[in-house]
């Protein structure tokens, strides 16, 4: 817990762990005149939460779904389901395995903007340096727009490697067991067909189908896409070895890879997609990572799990060891 209850905290990252440590921070208001403010260098929220629109066509470019095994989260994903926000996909692909997997209901993209809805959410503000205030009392972050914001609390949830800098800014190590945690990359294809390729069966995904794709998603199988539209996600070593080509040769060569999975069907629109920071290849063993001053805390998937769930935990986790 921070020496002193904070009461003005920026949240660096939009993605599922940002929001809801800024909700929790939000809803636990237990100290009056608290300030929460969230700052994402993205044009929208959810980070790895991606969904995306091609003409009629609605995609998710990140995550495809996701699980639930903590009480805790299940808690949080109950309550969005009551509002509508998310539901449930199927229990598994090919064989159903029991286990629910969930989507947002008009994509992933649904669920940060639920989060988001009422809280104080800066987007295409890009966190750029961090240090101490000169009496030492608080936190001063500054955006590449050049404007300072004064805090007295920081949570950092940006992959780790997007973090580094802002702590070198500030003079902080990080451990260097954490520092050294590296990520999976991620090539995606984002496909809208003719017609229905016949190819990915019910309920819409195949994982793992082949030596390059990881996942195809079915979009209009899944019920977030009235028009046909496919999601590839090629899988890490595939990515890797093709991540530096330039795009428009990635683009031609997940078109190519993807022709098999097509049947009949023709594409009539299509980008590729690159996550540098896709999936952490280890994670820490605690929920967050808080800094000797209790004031600076990182968050994010890479500390309770390399998934939506873990990544939500994570932000539970840093909004309560701020809050005591
Ligand atoms: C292709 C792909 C497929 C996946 N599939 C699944 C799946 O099926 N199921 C599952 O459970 N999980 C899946 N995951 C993992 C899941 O998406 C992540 O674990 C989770 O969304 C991470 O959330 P986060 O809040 O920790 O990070 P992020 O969502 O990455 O959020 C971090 C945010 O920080 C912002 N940011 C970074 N640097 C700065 C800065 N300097 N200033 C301001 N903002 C900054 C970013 O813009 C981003 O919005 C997948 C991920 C990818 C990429």
């Amino acid at each position: 817990m921070a020496a002193t209850a904070p009461t003005r905290t920026l949240v660096v990252g939009a993605g599922i762990s940002g929001l809801m440590a800024a909700r929790r921070l939000s809803e636990l208001g237990v100290h009056r005149g608290a300030t929460v403010t969230v700052l994402d260098k993205g044009r929208s929220v959810g980070g790895r939460l991606a969904t995306r629109r091609i003409g009629d066509a609605v995609l998710d470019h990140g995550a495809q779904f996701f699980t639930v095994r903590d009480d805790i989260f299940a808690a949080h994903v109950d309550a969005w389901r009551t509002a509508g926000v998310v539901r449930e996909w199927c229990r598994g692909f090919g064989e159903s395995d029991g286990h629910p997997r969930w989507v947002g209901a008009s994509g992933m993209t649904s669920i940060a903007k639920h989060l988001a809805s009422g809280l104080d959410v800066r987007c295409s503000h890009l966190a750029f340096s961090l240090e101490r205030t000169s009496d030492g009392t608080a936190w001063r972050l500054v955006t590449d727009d050049g404007a300072a914001h004064e805090a007295d609390a920081v949570i950092l949830t940006a992959p780790l490697p997007q973090s580094f800098s802002l702590l070198f800014s500030a003079g902080i190590e990080m451990p260097e067991p954490l520092r050294r945690i590296d990520y999976d990359r991620t090539l995606g294809l984002l496909a809208v067909v003719d017609a229905d390729t016949h190819r990915v069966p019910a309920p819409g995904g195949l994982q793992d189908p082949d030596d390059v794709f990881s996942f195809i998603g079915d979009n209009r199988a899944k019920g977030i896409s009235g028009t046909h539209a496919l999601t590839f996600h090629a899988n890490p070593a595939w990515s890797l070895a093709h991540f530096d080509d330039d795009l428009d040769t990635i683009h031609a060569r997940l078109l190519t890879e993807a022709q098999r999975w097509l049947g009949d069907a023709r594409i009539v629109g299509s980008q590729p997609k690159k996550w540098r920071f896709a999936t952490p290849r280890d994670t820490w063993p605690d929920r967050c990572w808080v800094h000797d001053s209790g004031s600076l805390i990182l968050a994010g998937d890479v500390f309770a799990g390399p998934r939506v769930e873990g990544a939500a935990l994570s932000g539970l986790a840093a909004a309560d060891a701020l809050s005591g």
